[in-house]
């Protein structure tokens, strides 16, 4: 179940501040305010989906074209095409998602390392 005042929701409304670096009529873009790296955009759909599985489950395929379609455009808008850059979307708790609308976050700006954090 969506729940309409989650953090990002509240951005996307307007309620609490972001730092935007790209907004249109459907996709969202921000700072996170806990980056993980030099460069951390936070990209969201505006309508609410849950989660990753939730967007490409009930989302039409136009939605969803043209929101991966932006995430290259702000990829690319941020510089971090030619240095690389690495795009992660966490679905569900054991991925450790914390915010429930699906967002997809853009990491950049320094040599990230392994892709996965270790399991204990
Ligand atoms: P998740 O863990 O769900 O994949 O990612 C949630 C992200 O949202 C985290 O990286 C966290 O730092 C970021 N975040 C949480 N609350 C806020 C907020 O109020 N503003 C911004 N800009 N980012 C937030």
């Amino acid at each position: 179940m969506y729940d309409t005042n989650n953090v990002f929701a509240r951005i996307i409304r307007g309620e609490i501040p972001a730092a935007k670096v790209y907004e249109d009529d459907s996709v969202l873009a921000f700072k996170d305010n806990t980056p993980s790296a030099p460069i951390h955009i936070i990209v969201v759909p505006k309508a609410g989906y849950t989660s990753f599985e939730h967007f490409t489950r009930t989302a039409s395929a136009e939605e969803i074209g043209h929101f991966f379609k932006t995430v290259g455009t702000i990829a690319k808008q941020l510089g971090a095409e030619e240095n690389g850059f690495r795009l992660v979307t966490n679905n569900g708790p054991d991925a450790g998602q914390t915010v429930m609308h699906f967002h997809v976050h853009i990491l950049a700006g320094e040599p990230l390392g392994g892709v996965l954090g270790r399991r204990t």
